[in-house]
């Protein structure tokens, strides 16, 4: 958390709002927290962490609202087959790291994808069918954990809100990591 504003050394406090985040073609929108320089400058910050909940909470909503898995029903499947996360990966052809943050809720599964996943679900034969094409042995023995998605603060433009509501979309929709998604010209990585 930040006490003074590292651009211009004025106060910093905190502030919530509802920022609208796009996932693939759903936009929603949900409250989330940042901090907020109160001197000459005032720019937005995103402390660490807070760029993650806002977007658990869109994934979350839009998941409920599509009758997708969500995060705890596609763990409970990977596990429940032995599967480790870059395991399950590799099954689907998904990238890497993209089964944590699918059961993290930090991003969510392609309707495509979804479709997939609870097709091997409900059907042995084809679960079956792919480990084998794949060669895939399922390895009940935990592998090293997938490590969590960096966490930065963020300095945005100090315009307005809305500048922060278009790096979270690019967050939502390319991510592959973190400071790959946000756009370098709307937003600065300080910590
Ligand atoms: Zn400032």
């Amino acid at each position: 958390m930040l006490t003074n504003c590292p651009d211009c050394g004025g106060a910093v406090t905190r502030g919530h709002d509802t920022f609208e985040v796009r996932i693939g073609r759903r936009t929603v929108t949900v409250p989330g927290e940042y901090e907020r320089c109160r001197g000459e400058c005032g720019e937005f910050y995103l402390a660490p962490g807070e760029m993650d909940a806002v977007m658990k909470r869109a994934s979350a909503m839009i998941r409920a609202e599509e009758g997708m898995l969500i995060p705890a029903e596609i763990k409970a499947f990977r596990k429940g087959i032995g599967l480790t996360q870059p395991q399950l990966e590799d099954l689907l052809g998904a990238g890497p790291k993209t089964v944590g943050r699918w059961e993290k809720g930090t991003i969510i599964q392609n309707g495509a994808t979804d479709t997939l996943l609870r097709l091997l679900r409900d059907v042995p034969a084809a679960l079956q069918h792919l480990l084998a094409e794949r060669g895939i042995v399922p390895d009940v023995v935990p592998l090293v954990p997938v490590p969590r998605p960096v966490s930065y603060q963020y300095r945005v433009t100090a315009d307005s809100a809305p500048v922060v509501r278009e790096t979270l979309a690019v967050y939502a929709s390319e991510a592959q990591d973190l400071e790959v998604a946000i756009p370098v010209q709307r937003a600065e990585r300080i910590a």
